[in-house]
């Protein structure tokens, strides 16, 4: 794709040329294209949590309901509006990764600390899990953007919560390689089939059964996860097995000494 931004007329060789100047916009378009088909998804996305919520409202208006019947509807609709929610902040942030408006921030991330302050947040914000971290205080640290970092970490602990019976274990660890930095978040949760321990990566993908539709979620929050680390140069995987927990893997190049200094 190209975008003429100037003409001109000129004598050359005693003759007229005409001639265009033109930029490469196909990055551009393609960005456009991207976040067309962004939007059209989500929309479609949006319409199964509105149309419960509107549905189980019409319902609580035209019926005369007890008290037990109310609080079930009650908590549908608040159940489809944090999955709204969740669907819509995700996305949003996906767009902004994508469009690239999130400035870089670039500087080295101590992961012993990310990890120490993520596991304090969600220790004291979730009751029913316990959430500990076992990681050695010197693993070292990253280049990275910090507030995205700690976004990759906080989604993959709330789905460890998330995909987890009460009374749960969440362990975050880490370790130092030769060129990299490898952390983890371990649960005792449902775990996932091998099958799908690539396409929890692809956008919108929700492991089909009853136990996880349950679940509030939109199928977005790994997506993020998987280009935020891939945008920092790293990977991230899932080691897992049905009923026996997941660990969610993320590697990310390791900042030298001396860079860090
Ligand atoms: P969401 O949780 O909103 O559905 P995600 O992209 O975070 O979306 O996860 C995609 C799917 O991967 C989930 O719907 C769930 O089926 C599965 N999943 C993610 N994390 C875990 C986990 N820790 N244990 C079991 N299943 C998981």
């Amino acid at each position: 794709w190209y975008q003429c931004i100037d003409k001109a007329i000129r004598w050359t060789d005693g003759r007229l040329v005409r001639m265009e100047i033109a930029i490469d916009i196909t990055e551009r378009k393609e960005m456009e294209r991207m976040k067309d088909e962004m939007i059209s998804a989500v929309s479609h996305e949006m319409h199964t949590p509105l149309t419960a919520m509107m549905g189980f409202t019409e319902f609580l208006l035209e019926n005369e309901v007890d008290r037990e019947q109310q609080k079930n509807c009650l908590r549908t609709i608040y159940k489809e509006t944090e999955r709204l929610s969740e669907l819509i902040s995700n996305f949003l942030q996906l767009q902004r990764l994508r469009a690239s408006m999130v400035k870089f921030r670039i500087k080295p991330v101590q992961v012993g600390l990310l990890l120490a302050d993520a596991a304090a947040l969600y220790a004291a914000a979730s009751k029913k899990h316990r959430v500990m971290v076992e990681c050695p205080p010197d693993v070292g640290a990253v280049r990275g953007n910090e507030e995205q970092l700690y976004q990759v970490l906080s989604n993959l602990i709330s789905n460890a919560i998330k995909y987890s019976p009460d009374g749960g274990e969440v362990v975050l660890g880490a370790r130092a390689g030769e060129d990299a930095v490898t952390f983890w978040v371990k649960d005792q949760g449902i775990g996932i089939a091998p099958e799908f321990q690539e396409k929890i990566f692809e956008r919108f993908f929700r492991v089909d059964n009853t136990d996880r539709r349950k679940m509030g979620g939109a199928g977005l929050g790994l997506t993020l996860v998987r280009e935020i680390v891939a945008a920092h140069g790293g990977r991230v995987w899932v080691e897992s097995a049905p009923e026996a927990g997941s660990t969610f893997y993320v590697s990310l190049p390791a900042m030298r000494q001396s860079e860090a200094a």
